[in-house]
């Protein structure tokens, strides 16, 4: 892999506009709303506040690029391929610019940011791959007929991002949306909007018809709800916490039954046994949990531990949060930048208070570092038991929660006794340990000896309350086409 460029700390604010029609515009409203950078807290741009007039002309746009005849519909599978391609190879040239931008507005440091902004371009060049391979079915039906499948867009699908990795999980919703041939309203987090205005202008740039993709930047009550709620709006796609993962799907059902997908929160499971490879669990464990300020729906943030060794990685967790460098997130040391703003921050201050009430051993954290900026010392809790809020509740920061368990079937039984399902891990040298609970767990995604590997390439979405739906891979595609079945009458020769 390349080596990480030098980062730019005050990347020039090029657009802050809202998307529509290839054109930038300013809202109708005349409103605009700020973002701030998490380290300092202080403004970086203005950006135009998009509201329900403004996705009212963004699905006018997508609808008029969407009809039969269009240079959208018209256009060759292979052409699509090739624009998506295009607009991945956009982002990888400017990926050190795309990196400044993204570390700036959310905070993660800059080496993460970079290896997602090109993680980024790589998927749309994987998306762009699919294009001309949407194929349907003949199928031998009774009679003289000649029945055959097509698998066609949906039509005008919305896009609704989070904060946490702001360009991938845009990226990761516009790949299969283009590449089978929809037409898109991407709404941006409010605390997070940069990159994905300027990814706006790299689909003009790459050659996308007008009204293909638009961005419309803004708050989800206000922006994010018209379009949930918008008659016209075929599919919408969201990621983001399961509460609103609700009024998502009750705005769908109360509305035009839009196709809903759901990507949402976890409390995920890590378990280690006593015979796993150590360093390699703790590492993964560390990881797993601590990554991006522990800002990661998959989080592993119970970490099961097989009782024989249980003191002992407690102590080396501890000693490996310790080491974790916390501060400025252009600085190459750094390993967590700040949580994304004073909501999340004092959200989880208040769980990790409740540890400690509830009794739970602080082994290490849990303090806020300087003034300004929503920093937190990497948190470890030992002594954990199922029932604390610590072990039930998302808490989407760097906080570890060891658990001591026995036995395999124990240990199934509490991994599962969740609302969620999202993703489960297992450290083991047993094959047939890893076969047990990958098969009993119930989970999306199970990783065997390794935490949070992720691909466009592999389906990725959620069990119970953690989704609805697949994103990404093959799997992912299914969610943006219609089948439609299509019955031709056979002339036979004496009839
Ligand atoms: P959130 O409210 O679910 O935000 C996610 C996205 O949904 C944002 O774009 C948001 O807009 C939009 N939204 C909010 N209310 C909406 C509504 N009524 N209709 C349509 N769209 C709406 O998440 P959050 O408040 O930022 O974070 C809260 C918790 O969610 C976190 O602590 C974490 O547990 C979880 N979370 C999970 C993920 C994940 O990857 N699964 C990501 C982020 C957060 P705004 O820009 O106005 O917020
Ligand atoms: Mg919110």
């Amino acid at each position: 892999m390349a080596s990480t460029p030098t980062p730019n700390r005050t990347p020039e604010i090029k657009y802050t506009q809202i998307f529509i029609n290839n054109e930038f515009v300013n809202s109708v409203s005349g409103k605009t709303f700020p973002t701030f950078n998490p380290c300092t807290e202080e403004k970086i741009a203005d950006i135009q506040e998009g509201d329900k007039e403004d996705i009212q002309k963004a699905v006018e746009a997508a609808k008029e690029a969407f009809k039969i005849g269009s240079p959208w519909r018209r256009m060759d599978a292979s052409k699509r391929g090739n624009l998506l391609q295009k607009l991945g190879d956009l982002i990888v040239r400017d990926a050190d610019y795309l990196s400044s931008l993204e570390t700036l507005d959310n905070g993660k440091p800059y080496q993460n940011a970079y290896a997602t902004v090109v993680a980024s371009g790589n998927s749309l060049r994987y998306f762009g791959g699919w294009a001309d391979k949407i194929q349907g079915k003949t199928i031998p039906i009774d009679g003289d007929f000649f029945c055959y499948t097509r698998h066609e867009p949906v039509g005008v699908c919305a896009q609704i991002i989070p904060w946490n990795f702001p360009i991938i999980l845009t990226v990761w919703k516009l790949g299969p949306a283009l590449a089978t041939g929809n037409v898109v309203i991407i709404k941006p987090a409010e605390q997070t909007p940069l990159t994905a205005i300027y990814l706006a202008a790299l689909v003009k740039e790459a050659g996308f018809p007008p009204g293909v993709v638009n961005v419309v930047p803004g708050y989800g009550q206000t922006a994010g709800a018209a379009l949930s709620g918008h008659m016209e709006v075929d599919k919408i796609a969201f990621t983001g916490s399961t509460e609103v993962g609700h009024i998502i799907m009750k705005a769908a059902a109360e509305s035009n039954l839009k196709r809903p997908t759901l990507e949402l929160g976890g409390k995920s499971p890590n378990v280690i046994f006593a015979d796993a490879e150590m360093g390699s669990a703790l590492m993964w464990a560390h990881e797993g949990v601590m990554y991006n300020s522990g800002q990661v729906c998959t989080a592993g943030s119970r970490t099961f531990v097989q009782e024989d060794i249980y003191d002992t990685f407690v102590q080396k967790s501890v000693e490996l949060a310790k080491a974790r460098v916390v501060g400025d997130p252009f600085d190459p040391a750094t390993k967590n930048g700040p949580q994304i703003d004073d909501e999340q921050f004092k959200r989880i201050m208040e769980l990790i208070e409740s540890g400690k009430k509830e009794g739970a051993t602080l082994e290490c954290g849990g303090e806020r570092i300087g003034d300004k900026g929503y920093f937190i010392t990497p948190t470890v809790f030992s002594g954990v038991q199922d029932d604390m809020r610590i072990a039930k509740e998302e808490i989407f920061g760097p906080v570890q929660q060891i658990i001591k368990f026995k036995t395999m079937d124990e240990v199934i039984e509490r991994a599962n006794k969740t609302q969620y399902g999202l993703g489960a891990a297992i450290f083991t040298k047993d094959i047939d340990k890893a076969f047990t609970f990958s098969q009993a767990v119930k989970a999306g995604t199970v990783w065997v000896n390794c935490y949070n590997i992720l691909s466009p390439m592999a389906p990725f979405g959620g069990f119970k309350m953690s989704g609805l739906g697949r994103e990404l891979g093959e799997y992912g595609l299914q969610q943006y086409t219609e089948v439609k079945n299509v019955v031709v009458k056979i002339p036979q020769k004496n009839s």
